[in-house]
């Protein structure tokens, strides 16, 4: 009988599909496979543009950088598994720890910044079903990372405090957006979330750089992680989403004041005319709401697993 390939270039037996491999989980006969993507956002050559800011006496308006870095992809498993839920607790720490391991490599390489993402869904952007996550190194510090570095920044220098501790700390003391609770870790549902049942995961020590974290705290980690979806699995039949790492970036600029930290972004509603106008983000569940909901899934899965 011939075996008939999945038409998946992620599954295992189809390998050529994708560039070699920069890097395989636990060895040849993969769990977690790391390659190139094939069809990068960015590409590794710096060639230097000095675009002239005047030409002819006026202003030159027309500006472009190059769209240089490395973007990787992490294949999460040699079977089609489609959600992070279906990996075994094993082939999760690898793929935690492959977070970390290309973080290194990437500041070893000398870019400025690793942005680790998700895509899951199509309304997440996502064109492959294979479970899988990807990073992009860049050679300067992206907008969004400025703004949160520069609010933690005057907040450091006001008060002599960390932003992200202090609200770790009053959230906890509060618990009513409180989702999730490890020895380490802590969810929450932001104070100003911007889209229904945006979850945050923070570590509740201090820690500028998520390449710095043990194994053991990545096993924690990823095993929290995957707790948080499968009770957002549970209360929307697997929706959508993306999540997303911000870690401080490789100069160490900003490890006085930053945190690093995960954000949880369901697709459940779409930014539409208003959110383009303004920046301003419509958002129909509270997070008080949406942590109540996340909370009660696991209570409610703890007692029926009792039950069984
Ligand atoms: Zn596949
Ligand atoms: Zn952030």
């Amino acid at each position: 009988v011939q075996r008939v390939a999945r038409p998946c270039p992620f599954c295992s037996g189809n390998e050529h599909e994708t560039p070699p491999a920069i890097d395989l989980y636990p060895d040849e006969n993969w769990d977690v496979r790391v390659v190139p993507n094939k069809y990068p956002a960015v590409l590794p050559f710096e060639t230097a543009h000095t675009a002239a800011a005047f030409a002819n006496g006026t202003p030159q308006l027309f500006k472009t950088v190059d769209g240089t870095g490395c973007h990787e992809l992490i294949i999460e498993s040699r079977e089609h598994a489609v959600s992070l839920t279906d990996l075994s607790s094993q082939v999760l720490d690898y793929v935690f720890q492959a977070y970390r391991d290309r973080m290194l490599a990437i500041k070893a390489a000398g870019w400025a910044y690793a942005q680790i993402f998700k895509n899951v869904g199509a309304a997440a952007g996502s064109s492959i079903e294979h479970s899988h996550s990807q990073l992009i190194g860049l050679p300067m510090i992206p907008v969004r990372m400025r703004e949160e570095i520069q609010h933690a920044r005057s907040y450091w220098d006001k008060y002599r405090r960390s932003l992200f501790q202090d609200c770790v700390e009053q959230e906890l003391a509060d618990g009513k957006r409180i989702v999730m609770e490890s020895a380490d870790f802590v969810a929450l549902c932001p104070f100003a979330s911007r889209f229904p049942f945006e979850t945050w995961i923070l570590p509740k020590e201090p820690a500028a750089r998520v390449e710095t974290s043990s194994n053991a705290l990545l096993s924690e980690l990823a095993h929290f992680t995957q707790c948080l979806i499968a009770r957002l699995e549970r209360l929307f039949a697997r929706p959508a989403y993306n999540y997303l790492i911000h870690s401080a970036p490789f100069d160490g600029s900003a490890d006085h004041c930053f945190q690093w930290h995960l954000e949880l972004l369901p697709r459940l509603t779409k930014a539409a005319g208003f959110e383009w106008g303004t920046g301003y983000y419509i958002n129909p569940v509270s997070p008080e709401q949406a942590a109540y909901h996340l909370r009660s899934i696991s209570v409610n899965a703890t007692r029926n697993a009792q039950k069984v």
